[in-house]
């Protein structure tokens, strides 16, 4: 890699991880890493250019092909969960990438987190590729490549320290921008305090927030309501400066903790809070597929080899994403509500319930 190259990446990568909350396509088509030849395995990925940069980097050192599938310049989960990285993407991408041409089998790895939008049998049914869900992070690719096999630790989904933050700065970045190009125009002094301070209650939100009990909202705004009122007053801020210092957290939390129907990672969806829609499986129909143990990220279920079942052993940790139910070639996956009340499989998979509340779905 040239040196320009590296700078440029980087610069990208700031940029991207500051304004990640909008779209950032970059060109769909084939992608070589090292030296593949006709048995090197296929990979396929979204067209977010921060993702296939980061996957082509955490790829170095392999020989693999990189299909890039045309959705929207969207990451996987977001994508794959909106519709935009659903089986048609996958299969058109597999037509006309011109993969086919370069290899002898017809295996495809997918990200784990695509498995809520792309169904992997109506992909064999439409152009014969075998679908398999990969790790969830791009990280864990070459072990996974090496060995064939999903440890535990590459098939969950947690929310790290690391994650946080970039997540605090994508809130962040346009926020300041806001705040602080309001504060130029009307208080120049105060455009890096409140910066400053936006920053900090992003940060406090992705890092602290989930930990903070029922009352979180209140104890946010309340904390830097307090913090700012106090710096602008100790550094002798007029009125207009003391009304700015405490609206502005207001504000922020409200930003920051909306509930985003299920979008953020902070919050569920408020018709999820009232439904309360359970996972359940049938255990009748189940035959040990082992699909959902694949693709949940959040191991709930437990592989019964003896019977050639699963059992949802944690369903407490259910988020309610819908890839088992999705990937089930059984129907032995649905949600259920206390009443009785069920949305069927085949729903799931056409209206990609994962967020709840977001797309109108009527139980059935
Ligand atoms: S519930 Fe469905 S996907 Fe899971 S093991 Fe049983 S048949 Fe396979
Ligand atoms: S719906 Fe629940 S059990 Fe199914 S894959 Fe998602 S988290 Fe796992």
């Amino acid at each position: 890699m040239t040196a320009a190259t590296i700078v440029r990446n980087s610069v990208l990568e700031v940029l991207q991880t500051a304004f990640r909350l909008v779209p950032w396509p970059t060109e769909a088509g084939l992608r070589s890493v090292g030296s593949p030849d006709e048995s090197s395995p296929v990979l396929l990925t979204c067209n977010y250019d921060l993702t296939v940069r980061r996957l082509l980097a955490a790829l170095e050192g392999c020989d693999a092909w990189v299909v890039v599938a045309a959705t929207r310049g969207i990451n996987v989960w977001c994508a794959a969960a909106g519709g935009h990285m659903s089986t048609h993407q996958v299969v058109s991408a597999l037509k006309t990438s011109g993969v086919a041409d370069r290899v002898r089998h017809r295996n495809v790895i997918l990200p784990q987190l695509a498995a809520t939008g792309v169904l992997a049998l109506d992909v064999f049914r439409r152009c014969r590729w075998r679908v398999r869900f990969g790790p969830v992070a791009a990280a864990d690719l070459p072990a996974y490549l090496g060995t064939g096999e999903k440890t535990d630790e590459m098939r969950r989904v947690t929310f790290p320290l690391s994650d946080r933050l970039q997540m605090a700065a994508s809130w962040a970045a346009p926020a300041s921008i806001v705040f602080g190009g309001l504060a130029l125009f009307f208080a120049p002094a105060w455009a890096l305090p409140l910066c400053a301070l936006v920053t900090a209650m992003a940060v406090a939100a992705f890092t602290v927030f989930d930990r903070l009990g029922a009352h979180r909202r209140a104890i946010l705004a309340a904390a830097f309501t307090a913090i700012s009122l106090g710096v602008t007053l100790l550094f002798g801020g007029g009125l207009a400066a003391a009304a700015t210092a405490a609206f502005t957290p207001l504000l922020m939390t409200a930003v920051l903790t909306f509930d985003y129907e299920g979008t953020t990672p902070l919050e569920g969806g408020s018709h999820f809070e009232q439904r309360k829609w359970t996972i359940t499986l049938d255990s009748e129909r189940c035959e040990g597929v082992y699909r959902c143990w694949e693709v949940c990220p959040e191991a709930c279920f437990e592989k019964l080899e003896d019977t050639r079942k699963v059992e949802l052993a944690h369903d407490d940790r259910c988020i309610r994403c819908g890839a088992c139910v999705v990937q089930c070639p059984q129907d032995a996956l649905f949600f259920e509500d206390s009443d009785g009340a069920r949305i069927e499989p085949d729903v799931i998979r056409t209206y990609k319930l994962n967020l709840f509340g977001q797309r109108s779905v009527k139980a059935l």
